[in-house]
């Protein structure tokens, strides 16, 4: 289930300098990002690959792997790329168990099973906690609603403009609530506090599919009120 992956090539983050790396992974296709600043790399969701995540990089130093929520689809390969690079392992609290235990269908977002469960995380993301990388870091916005420790990574310094924001927006529309640990009023908090503190201009990278901007979501999204 688990063979799926593809280069999806990468960009040059408008601030200048920094690259975002783009892998499509897995059997659900889930969007694995590096984020490469000065020589190192944060790796966002290594879904079901995160060894060849690790192959794929162009030596860059892993300084850290963040789950922007529990689901198997986007940490099932966090065990084997913390294992290939020593990279420390980052997730909010209310989504550890679901990812300890990724390799049961019932929490892998998609009723798919994934081979591994996510290792005890290193650090555990709260509301405004910094994660570095090179010349850049990321703010920890919580967004709960796809899950309860779903996260939203909002970039400043050398990556002011770019978001990742996981399961929880994509575009015109927002991700699903019925699965495991989904909560609609939650889900709609969060999207409307999106809208509201993440800058219009921001380019929002999502847990599957294309790339949207924030300014395009409050003009088309009928979920970001
Ligand atoms: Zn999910």
């Amino acid at each position: 289930m688990t063979g799926y992956f593809r280069d999806a090539g990468s960009f040059e983050v408008s601030s200048g300098g920094d690259v975002v790396r783009v892998f499509v992974v897995g059997p659900i296709q889930t969007n694995c990002y590096a984020y490469v600043s000065a020589g190192e790399a944060l790796i966002v969701d290594p879904g079901a690959a995160g060894v060849r995540v690790a192959a794929a990089l162009s030596g860059e130093k892993v300084v850290c792997v963040v789950g922007t929520h529990g689901h198997g689809d986007h940490v099932g390969g966090v065990a084997a790329l913390v294992s290939a690079t020593g990279a420390p392992f980052e997730l909010a609290a209310p989504d550890v168990e679901m990812a300890e235990h990724a390799s049961n269908p019932r929490h892998s977002g998609s009723g798919v099973s994934y081979d591994n469960d996510a290792p005890a995380p290193s650090r555990l993301l709260v509301e405004g906690d910094v994660v570095k990388v090179g010349t850049a870091q990321f703010r920890v916005m919580e967004t709960p609603g796809h899950t309860p420790g779903g996260i939203c990574l909002v970039g400043e310094g050398t990556a002011d403009g770019i978001a990742f924001v996981g399961d929880t927006l994509f575009p015109g529309s927002c991700g699903r609530t019925d699965l495991d640990g989904g909560d609609p009023d939650a889900m709609r908090q969060s999207l409307s506090r999106m809208g509201r503190e993440i800058a219009p201009k921001t380019v929002l990278l999502c847990g599957h599919g294309p790339a949207t901007t924030m300014a395009e979501e409050l003009e088309n999204n009928p979920f970001v009120q």
